[in-house]
């Protein structure tokens, strides 16, 4: 029985995996003694009976707890896959995911992008999390601790981080990528510097990330930096009186030595005017 093809599974720490998809969306498999906890169900429906597939190569035991790291399609609408599961997020997650025009034109965006899942987009059953919570929880999955997290708004209104504090581990959806520039559509550029702050300072020399390969805290700070130079010339920008267009190009000309290889920089420019009209 084989995984999924372009995913790679590592054992990070005894039953605790990342479950990592070329060029697509990651996923997290915590294995408890009589259950598993799994974070994120993917893009749409056969991503996250997949992903079950994958979780079934590991153990056979119940998928108890699936964890959205975020309201985002490619993390979230495999939802569906997940009937026996406690699906957990953040309220604001939550309250994303009901929110019919914002899922309308997310819907739309998908089906007409001519991917191979476009088609199956149209027919996905979004479903919120069932249980959710406000600034923190704690899960205990076969005596291992596991702590959700809210540090704050950042990539979307309600980004949980999933922390193994024994483990030095954090998953951190879409908020932080080894080497990679985050998606901004949807973000709260202003207070996305100090959640990333917050992320920071958790005693996690890893990372897993939605995005991209497993990552080590030096790439996170390089993350957090990343975010703070972008605001930091944005907010300047502002400050000035500068047009969305100058304030893209300024912004772009200023983070382009340090961070032009990074997957995704090339969407910089056309993604930041409407971070700039973000702009608390
Ligand atoms: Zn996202």
């Amino acid at each position: 029985m084989a995984t999924t093809p372009g995913t790679e599974i590592i054992e990070l720490e005894t039953g605790v995996f990342a479950r990592l998809h070329e060029g697509l969306t990651n996923a997290g498999i915590i294995v408890g003694d009589d259950g598993v906890l799994v974070i994120d169900s993917l893009r749409v429906p056969s991503f996250g009976r997949d992903l079950i597939h994958d979780v079934r190569h590991i153990t056979d035991k119940p998928i108890r707890y699936l964890v959205d790291t975020h309201s985002h399609w490619d993390h979230a609408w495999g939802n569906e896959e997940f009937p026996d599961a406690t699906i957990i997020g953040h309220e604001n997650c939550y309250e994303e995911m009901v929110d019919v025009e914002w899922n309308r034109q997310w819907r739309e965006k998908v089906m007409s992008s001519g991917d191979p899942w476009s088609e199956e987009a149209g027919l996905v059953n979004i479903t919120p999390p069932n249980l959710t919570f406000e600034t923190s929880m704690r899960l205990y999955i076969g005596g291992r601790e596991v702590r959700l997290l809210f540090l704050g708004r950042a990539h979307t209104g309600g980004d949980t981080h999933i922390y193994l504090p024994d483990d030095g581990i954090v998953f951190c959806g879409d908020v932080a990528q080894d080497g990679g520039m985050p998606f901004l559509a949807d973000s709260y550029p202003s207070e996305w510097p100090a959640t990333d702050d917050r992320l920071v300072d958790l005693q996690a020399p890893r990372f897993v990330s939605g995005h991209g390969p497993v990552g080590e805290h030096a790439a996170l700070v390089e993350a957090r930096d990343f975010i703070h130079a972008m605001v930091g010339s944005l907010e300047a920008a502002a400050s000035a009186g500068r047009s969305a267009q100058d304030a893209a190009a300024a912004t772009v000309a200023a983070l382009a030595p340090q961070y032009g290889e990074w997957r995704g920089f090339e969407r910089l420019e056309e993604a930041l005017p409407e971070a700039y009209g973000r702009l608390g």
